[in-house]
């Protein structure tokens, strides 16, 4: 019997030692931290948790996302020579689906949620899965053999793998985000190059100008502005241009807002069809009917005119440009978090034109508060999130947007960023509510 060695309990990793259990394997399963694992040990996996030491005799090993490469549990499998492969790798070798990948910095979710959806509304049966939330080794042995997966990889899962093979991989864009895990830019494209890795002359890559697609997969590029190639897909002032069907929709005719869903709109369009053959007509009609994804650009309120956005997921300073560039007019922007390493100026030159006052909260409240004051951007310290809505209702006229936006990681003050926007639209909730007796 072979011995798989699972590293990090997470989502993920509970489902891969529970395939690979079910499958005959020996499953030894770690985690750095103390973590309850019953329904493992039920199915006869060895839970180690906390755990850190070397483990020997193993011949597989799955590594979380969340666990860096360097730990001396991996780096003693590696120079044992054991194949050390992420849950993504794992899911893919049992599961015989047509699988598209896609992966970037920022839109992730919101594109591989936006291309499962195009794909049902074409008659297409098709999950979303992967770093979104539902581990894909949860599909094995319960999906139809034909439903399009749609995966979305994150650049840790990435790291990990050898032979998945979509027919589709998109890299949407690359900021540095998680510099602190990958040490630099190249190591970081690097990873996300690592998508395209196994495609063929038969597959296809999608990235934005400039993203050098390695291998032999036919190209197509996003493009914001006019068509100037073959292999363009492009938004210009006519809408969405796909080549082979032309001009698929204006801009106003969708619910998605700002550049960047421009951008996850473009790769899904492109997508369906090359893969699928979706007429314009199809997409159009598919991109109308999405209605987002919670904790992207969210709407969760509005009163007397004023509208109150949960974009919590916006976790690094890309993603809060993004939110700005969608609504450019009169913001409170409510920022702050947990710090990533980023420098904060490029936020704070946008603030200028946008963003009438500014509400931070959590561990960078002054260091934004300092990036802001020196493009003499309005601000104030509020510390918690609740005080920063009080704040900012307080201050808001009609046209106003006030904005979560955080620019950071949640983990300072909240279990996650589901949890951060989850509290801000109850937050929302109960203000309106109770200002309206
Ligand atoms: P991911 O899964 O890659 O984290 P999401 O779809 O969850 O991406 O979006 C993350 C954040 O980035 C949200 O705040 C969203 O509004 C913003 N965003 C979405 N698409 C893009 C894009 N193409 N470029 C920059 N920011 C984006």
């Amino acid at each position: 019997m072979n011995t798989a060695l699972i590293v990090g309990l997470g989502r993920s990793g509970r489902s891969a030692a529970q395939l690979l259990a079910r499958r005959g394997w020996d499953v030894i399963a770690t985690d750095a931290q103390a973590a309850d694992a019953d329904e493992l040990v039920a199915v006869g996996v060895d839970v180690r948790a906390p755990w850190t030491d070397p483990i020997d005799g193993v011949d597989l090993v799955v590594k979380s996302p969340g666990v860096p490469g360097e730990i001396a549990l991996i780096a003693h499998a590696r120079a044992a020579g054991v194949e050390i492969i992420s849950e993504i790798e794992l899911a893919a070798r049992y599961l015989p689906n047509p699988m598209i990948g896609i992966t970037g910095t920022n839109g992730k979710t919101t594109t591989t949620e936006l291309v499962a959806h195009l794909l049902g509304a074409c008659g297409h049966p098709a999950i979303a899965c992967g770093n979104q939330g539902l581990p894909m080794t949860d599909l094995v042995g319960e999906v139809d053999p034909e439903t399009w997966l749609v995966v979305e990889c994150s650049s840790f899962q990435l790291e990990d793998i050898v032979r998945f093979h979509p027919r589709a991989a998109v890299v949407l864009n690359l900021s540095p985000d998680h510099l602190d895990r990958h040490g630099s830019m190249e190591r970081y494209g690097a990873a996300k190059a690592t998508l395209f890795r196994n495609l063929d002359a038969s597959d296809l890559a999608i990235a934005p100008e400039g993203f050098q697609v390695p291998g032999s997969a036919r190209p197509r590029t996003i493009r914001e502005g006019e068509r100037v190639s073959q292999i363009d897909v492009a938004w210009s002032a006519g809408g969405l241009h796909v080549e082979g069907i032309g001009n698929v929709v204006s801009w106003d005719a969708i619910p998605l807002r700002g550049r960047h869903n421009r951008q996850n709109v473009m790769a899904a369009a492109a997508i369906v069809h090359e893969l699928i053959g979706a007429t314009a007509a199809q997409i159009a009609e598919g991109l109308r009917s999405f209605a987002g994804v919670p904790h992207r650009l969210e709407v969760v309120g509005e009163r007397d005119g004023v509208t109150y956005i949960n974009d919590s997921k916006a976790t690094n300073v890309d993603a809060a440009l993004a939110a700005l560039d969608a609504y450019p007019d009169r913001v409170r922007l409510i920022a702050g978090g947990s710090s990533k390493g980023a420098t904060f100026a490029p936020l704070a030159q946008a603030a200028r034109t946008v963003v009438v006052r500014a509400y931070l909260i959590g561990q960078t409240a002054e260091e934004i508060a300092a990036a802001f004051e020196a493009e003499s951007v309005a601000v104030v310290v509020a510390m918690t999130l609740e005080r920063a809505i009080d704040l900012a209702s307080q201050d808001a006229v009609p046209g106003d947007v006030i904005l979560l936006a955080p620019a950071c990681a949640s983990f300072d003050q909240f279990a996650n960023f589901e949890d951060r926007g989850d509290q801000f639209r109850a937050l929302v909730a109960r203000r309106l509510g109770s200002s309206s007796r």
